[in-house]
């Protein structure tokens, strides 16, 4: 029996089901039973009526879906896979910054641990954080929003607020430079360009669309565009080009890999299953306080 073939047997006799994230490597993606970005693949574990969640992705994203689905075994193929820009704050941290600036929300991107969103008011992702900002943060005078500055400069360029922030980075898509995109544009120059709001300023200012993961395989779809310069981690092209076969996809540069979401493979998938590890344990007070955060994010998103 090959490796997958071992992995579905596993699934089925343990009740469970893979989760993988738009960055995984082609191999994950096909494994997976749902394929989304982070807060969709949470809602998706929490739907689901298996009782063992495999997911692959970072540990922030696991601790999500456990967060939303306590009741659930939570497993993590590798358990280091971090992220660093959620690790950009610190519980800590977050708790100064409240006490600087006492009467101001907290707004937290969901690429945090459990422990600093436990700390906050409202959580969001790269693609509802205006809406939030517009809905039930519109009349708040003071935001603190963090951990990713490039978001948040985004967020402040578009909805004219701004915001008390950290100056977190995403790693991954602060190695894509603007001159990336302006040789590809020459390269390509039928191509729209679209990037993720955590790269810099400079290469928003020259992209046609500011989107999502999801926002990306959505408007792939939809586009009339048949060639699309594609400013995120490389591994979302996989997906796109496997959506939208039609439609030529140009990663803006090779370097925008992340080391953390490589690390989870069919091996580790399948020691994860065998040994049942390594779980996300979140303890039940600090699960219930990071909730509400979450809880608040989904319930507005949803209203509008
Ligand atoms: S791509 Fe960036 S934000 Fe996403 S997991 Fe990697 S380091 Fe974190």
């Amino acid at each position: 029996m090959d490796i997958v073939d071992r992995i579905k047997k596993l699934k089925d006799e343990k009740k469970a089901i893979i989760l993988a994230h738009n960055y995984q490597c082609p191999e994950v993606q096909d494994i997976a039973d749902f394929i989304g970005d982070s807060l969709g693949l949470s809602i998706q574990a929490s739907k689901t009526d298996a009782s063992v969640i495999v997911f692959c992705g970072v540990y922030f994203m696991a601790e999500t879906a456990k967060i939303l689905s306590p009741q659930k075994t939570v497993l993590i193929p590798d358990k280091n896979a971090g992220c660093p820009m959620a690790d950009m704050i610190t519980a800590k941290e977050l708790q100064g910054l409240k006490k600087d600036y006492p009467k101001a929300k907290v707004l937290c991107y969901v690429n945090t641990p459990a422990e600093v969103k436990a700390e906050c008011d409202i959580c969001c992702t790269s693609a509802n954080a205006i809406k939030i900002v517009n809905g039930p943060l519109r009349d708040e005078k003071e935001i603190i929003f963090a951990p990713d500055k490039y978001l948040t400069h985004y967020v402040s360029a578009q909805t004219g607020r701004t915001f008390v922030y950290r100056h977190g980075y995403c790693p991954t898509h602060v190695r894509i430079l603007a001159k990336d995109i302006s040789e590809k544009k020459k390269l390509y120059p039928n191509a729209e360009v679209i990037v993720h709001p955590e790269c810099t300023p400079e290469v928003i200012k020259l992209a046609d669309k500011v989107l999502s993961t999801e926002g990306m395989c959505k408007y792939a779809k939809s586009s009339n565009a048949k060639e699309l310069i594609v400013g995120t981690e490389t591994g979302l092209i996989y997906r796109l080009r496997k959506e939208s076969p039609d439609k030529l996809f140009y990663p803006a540069t090779e370097e925008a890999t992340c080391p953390n979401m490589k690390l989870v493979t069919l091996e580790k998938i399948l020691w994860a299953l065998e040994d049942m590890k390594h779980e996300v344990v979140i303890e039940d007070n600090l699960r219930q306080k990071a909730r509400l955060a979450v809880d608040r994010m989904i319930q507005s998103s949803r209203v509008d």
